[in-house]
């Protein structure tokens, strides 16, 4: 069976593809598609947006569809970025400027002050409009120096304080176990496997 991951992040892509990996399926990304349908993730919540994005894209493909849309929310600065974690510093503005902005609005917080989560709304849609979502997060602190290679996205800056690391110093398998992500695909596997058997 085929399963389109709407996703143009290349780094939500490798995690859902592993953490996808154990299921006897065929995961295609966008750049599969011929000339897909570029979705404007206007929602006010992640939900709104997964489901806008998975709606779309199986419509348009014909065939199950997953689509995440995920972000970070601190506390301190009302929940901030949000549902705009992708595009905080601009437009176009690539992992490292959103960082940078990240530090720069929490300069004058102190670290046990700078509570965060990862949120995560995956939602799983059918082409006759039949969808189904499922949510997960990580709690965390943001801090002021980015530290580690792995990831994507903010995971430089999140600590997870369980491990005394950044999401970005642990190893994959680390991160899918306790992110948001890998917590929310975890909901969906059940009713996965069930579509699949022959
Ligand atoms: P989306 O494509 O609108 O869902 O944007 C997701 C954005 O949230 C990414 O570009 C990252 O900035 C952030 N984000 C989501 N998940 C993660 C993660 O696992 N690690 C780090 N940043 C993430």
């Amino acid at each position: 069976m085929k399963l389109l991951v709407a996703t143009t992040n290349q780094g939500k892509l490798l995690e859902l593809r592993q953490l996808l990996g154990p299921l006897d399926l065929e995961v295609l990304g966008l750049e599969q598609l011929d000339h897909p349908p570029a979705v404007e993730e206007d929602g006010k919540t992640f939900k709104d947006n997964a489901m806008k994005k998975a709606l779309s894209l199986a419509r348009f493909c014909g065939f199950l569809t997953l689509a995440d849309d995920s972000g970070l929310c601190v506390d301190a600065l009302d929940g901030a970025p949000g549902v705009i974690s992708a595009r905080y510093a601009g437009e176009n503005a690539d992992d490292r400027a959103n960082n940078a902005r990240l530090i720069k609005e929490l300069r004058q917080i102190p670290l046990t002050r700078r509570r965060a989560r990862f949120h995560c709304c995956i939602a799983l849609a059918w082409p006759d409009g039949r969808c189904y979502t499922v949510e997960g997060q990580v709690d965390g602190f943001i801090i002021d120096e980015e530290r580690g290679t792995n990831g994507f996205g903010y995971d430089p800056l999140f600590l997870v304080p369980e491990y005394g690391k950044t999401m970005a110093e642990l190893p994959a398998e680390t991160k899918n176990r306790i992110s948001h992500r890998g917590r929310a695909l975890k909901q969906l596997l059940p009713l996965i496997e069930e579509l699949i058997q022959p």
